[in-house]
């Protein structure tokens, strides 16, 4: 049911993002990124999924913490693309510390990227699935939209609140065609938690490798992180007609994070 569908997937220069997108792409999907990036790296990423996969591409570079260039950045690649069909609320940041020392200019972009965006997105998109009642709307969270660790307070809340945005949002197109999930990953290796592997090894004066073992084995049971590849695969079948009816759930892939 997938070829020709059109994808909009935001935070997707790097990490899952990128991954999810060229999955999508495979199943012949044309791909609308966004994201932050250098000209050259947004040419070359566009090169690959168009040649890899012969599918379209575009590219929008909206800041997601300011919502006119949200609303913009959907209505280019609906006019771009044709349409957006699926939509992957991606893009995230993080900032580890205290509640008490936590920037509250931070505070605010983090609910901004992490979670006042997916409902931008949402509302802007929404319109059109329901007009054609077809749609995919997948909300990345994390194991942070379930439970919590400390200084994590503004993406604990933000990934709180997007478990319960796609509950809420889920619901009101129950009777549709327009499916609404959360993703919730545990520890996958992308550049958002290089830096915090960094920190345990500075920290504790050990290798990059051995801070890493460190980090998972914190949180993580099954002490391996989890690959983007695999997010992807579970994606690809939240968009399948199999997974019609999966609605306002929170699927976890978390090497069993959740279950202690
Ligand atoms: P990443 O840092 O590799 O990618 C983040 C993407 O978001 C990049 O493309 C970046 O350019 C984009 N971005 C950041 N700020 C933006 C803004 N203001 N406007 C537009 N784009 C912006 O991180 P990742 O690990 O791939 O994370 C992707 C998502 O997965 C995030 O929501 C993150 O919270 C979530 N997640 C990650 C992990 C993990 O272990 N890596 C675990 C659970 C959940």
């Amino acid at each position: 049911n997938l070829p020709g569908k059109v994808a909009l997937i935001t935070g997707s220069t790097s990490g899952i993002g990128l991954s999810v997108a060229k999955k999508l792409a495979s199943q012949g999907v044309h791909i609308g990124l966004n994201g932050f990036a250098k000209p050259e790296e947004v040419v070359a990423i566009r090169k690959e999924i168009e040649n890899q996969f012969k599918v379209k591409t575009f590219y929008h570079g909206a800041d997601l913490k300011e919502a006119p260039q949200v609303k913009n950045m959907v209505q280019e690649t609906s006019q771009a693309l044709g349409s957006v069909d699926i939509l992957v609320n991606n893009a995230g940041i993080q900032h580890i510390e205290t509640a008490v020392n936590f920037p509250e200019q931070k505070f605010n972009d983090i609910i901004a990227i992490n979670l006042t965006a997916a409902f931008l997105t949402t509302k802007y998109t929404l319109p059109k699935m329901l007009d054609q009642n077809w749609g995919r709307i997948i909300n990345i969270a994390s194991v942070h939209g379930l439970v919590a660790s400390v200084n994590k307070c503004a993406y604990v809340a933000a990934k709180h609140g997007i478990v319960g945005l796609t509950k809420a949002t889920a619901l009101e197109v129950a009777k549709t065609g327009v499916t609404i999930n959360a993703v919730c990953p545990g520890w996958v290796m992308t550049k958002l938690i290089e830096t915090q592997i960094q920190l345990r090894a500075d920290q504790y004066k050990i290798s990059f490798e051995e801070a890493q073992v460190k980090l998972l084995e914190e949180k993580q049971p099954s002490v391996t992180p989890v690959q983007t590849e695999q997010l992807g695969d579970l994606i690809l079948f939240l968009c399948s007609n199999s997974a019609s009816q999966i609605k306002g759930s929170a699927y976890t892939m978390d090497g069993g994070w959740t279950a202690q």
